[in-house]
């Protein structure tokens, strides 16, 4: 999508002092992080201990926002290499399994051991491959979730993995907008997972795709490139 291709590089531009900005305000967030913990620990004020843990997600909170904002416009060089995919997505999913667990959702991946190298930058595949899960736990709202990876189909240059939930799924219309700055539907949310993944996944030669029905559930499809023989 050439707006979103501008959009992307005006971005990138204006983003390096925005990314040194976030970058100087984390080191004081941390220290007050510390600090409230520190005055809030077995603490027989009243109103710290009441507002303490309001403090504190407010600052994780904030904490987030910048890292958000940093992977969006400071993703770095992709550096390429020959992964196996097996291995990327197991690490990938002991990182993100116990966010699935507070949200009573599982998530089932078989290895395979098959066509399973891909030509990619680890750190950015694990990145997108983070968002698109933490999504998908996000959409099942507390039902019980279940969410499958699997190798879904393979040309001679290209492996395509589906990330499929059974949460809520989204409409056409809402279909259209995902991946736009800031879209999001969540009380919460930033807007900007599915923006860091395309652009990342744009930098090492993949593609995403997403199919939806309302109520049903989501598939998304993650192009990734292959070695040449
Ligand atoms: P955020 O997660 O902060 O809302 P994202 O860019 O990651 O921002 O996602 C944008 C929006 O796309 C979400 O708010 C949600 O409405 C929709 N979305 C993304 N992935 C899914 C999914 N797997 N199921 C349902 N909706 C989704
Ligand atoms: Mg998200």
């Amino acid at each position: 999508r050439l707006e979103e291709t501008a959009y992307l590089d005006k971005l990138s531009v204006v983003g390096q002092m925005a990314a040194a900005i976030a970058h100087e305000v984390r080191n004081p967030l941390t220290t007050v992080r510390g600090l409230i913990q520190f005055l809030a620990k077995d603490t027989k004020d009243k109103k710290l201990e009441e507002f303490a843990p309001l403090i504190l997600d407010e600052l994780d909170r904030t904490n987030k926002i910048i890292t958000d904002y940093l992977n969006l416009v400071k993703p770095g060089k992709p550096d390429l290499k020959v992964l196996q995919l097996d291995k990327l997505i197991k690490d990938t999913l002991s990182l993100i399994r116990p966010y699935g667990f507070l949200h009573n959702t599982v998530i089932a991946y078989e290895l395979t051991g098959e066509n399973d190298e891909i030509v990619a930058d680890e750190h950015h595949v694990k990145q997108c491959l983070i968002n698109i899960i933490k999504n998908a736990i996000e959409s099942t709202d507390g039902k019980e979730g279940l969410i499958t990876v699997y190798k879904h189909s393979f040309s001679k240059d290209s492996i395509t993995l589906a990330i499929e939930d059974n949460g809520k799924g989204m409409s056409e219309e809402e279909l259209q907008q995902i991946g736009l700055p800031f879209y999001t539907t969540k009380t919460k949310g930033t807007g900007l997972g599915t923006m860091i993944i395309s652009r990342l996944i744009r930098d090492i030669g993949g593609s995403v795709r997403y199919e939806s029905k309302p109520e049903e559930g989501t598939k998304v499809l993650l192009t990734l490139p292959v070695k040449s023989s």
